[in-house]
């Protein structure tokens, strides 16, 4: 399974790849990876937190 995370704002790929729950462990989750980029879209500056990103899942 796979997950992907984009701007809503300008469809920027904040992440592709294993589900990070699967990768990272369950205590770590999209708000504690979108921390990374500060809550910040890298490329356009837009807000990015767990309810204004597009979060998608893939088989
Ligand atoms: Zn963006």
């Amino acid at each position: 399974m796979t997950e992907r995370i984009n701007c809503v704002e300008c469809n920027f790929v904040l992440y592709w790849g294993e589900t990070i729950k699967d990768r990272m462990g369950i205590r770590y989750s999209e708000d504690t990876f979108l921390a990374r980029y500060e809550h910040k879209c890298p490329n356009c500056g837009g807000k990015v937190t767990t309810d204004s990103v597009k979060i998608t899942f893939e088989d």
